[in-house]
């Protein structure tokens, strides 16, 4: 099991009061398991994702990744799990715009004081993972959208996360580009054995994911797999 959100209710400040962004959500994702997490904007999908990435410290809850409770850990253990653990693949690519696709990757190897001969190889082979061995020079303008989100999704996975939380990837993407990074997301996700849970709009995307759960006013519900297959249904437990 490598990501576990237990009983998690996460409030933020509302004028006077407090508003709850999620109240009780649970949720399993063993490796090698896509979760996609669909719901109305506002629903609370962004804040479950900040949770997840142990951004955001929850009002009450636990979150479990790679088997370590994240409540116990120190300011240096946290960083060091979200370093090596966790992958983060927000709306907006924020590449460095004077830097070419293999060093954006690059530069989270140093981050993570990795040796910088293997980060360029291994910079190399995840852009080319991603179909971009030809970009792997270009600096983020010399891209298109598409590519600067596979960029975005190469660089999550430089450490060797197991854990790759990713915010409406295909918001800015056409139809079918949209669809291509979602089925990149999953192939990766089993390759990789990444425990892995995507944000999405698009409903049509569905179909690729192991699991479907839905937020609504800051609670989550699983929703049955299409058809109602529930043989294809990924073991809650382990
Ligand atoms: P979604 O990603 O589904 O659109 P969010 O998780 O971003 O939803 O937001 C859930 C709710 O929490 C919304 O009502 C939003 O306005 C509120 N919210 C999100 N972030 C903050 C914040 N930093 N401070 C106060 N309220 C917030
Ligand atoms: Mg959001």
């Amino acid at each position: 099991m490598n990501l576990s959100l237990t009983d998690i209710t996460l409030t933020y400040p509302d004028g006077t009061g407090r508003l709850t962004a999620l109240d009780q959500v649970s949720l399993e994702v063993p490796a090698g398991t896509v979760v996609a997490v669909v719901g109305p904007s506002g629903s609370g999908k962004s804040s479950l994702l900040a949770v997840a990435a142990t951004l955001i410290t929850p009002d009450s809850g636990s979150v479990t990744v790679a088997g370590r409770e994240t409540r116990t850990l120190g300011p240096g253990a946290l960083a060091e799990l979200r370093r090596n653990h966790i992958g983060v693949v927000f709306q907006q690519p924020n590449l460095l715009p004077s830097l070419t696709a293999a060093e954006q990757l690059q530069v989270m190897a140093h981050l993570a004081g990795r040796r910088p001969r293997h980060a360029r190889r291994r910079a190399l082979e995840l852009l080319d993972t991603v179909g971009l061995s030809q970009q792997a020079d270009r600096r983020p303008h010399q891209l298109s959208g598409g590519q600067r989100q596979r960029v975005n999704i190469a660089r999550a996975l430089m450490n060797e996360p197991s854990v790759l939380l990713v915010d409406e990837p295909t918001s800015a993407l056409d139809q079918e580009r949209g669809a291509a990074v979602m089925n990149l997301l999953v192939n990766l996700t089993h390759e990789r054995c990444t425990a892995t849970v995507v944000v999405t709009h698009d409903r049509s995307h569905l179909r690729a994911v192991d699991r479907t759960a839905e937020v609504h006013d800051g609670r989550l519900a699983e929703l049955p797999p299409p058809g109602g297959l529930i043989s294809r249904r990924a073991p809650t437990t382990t």
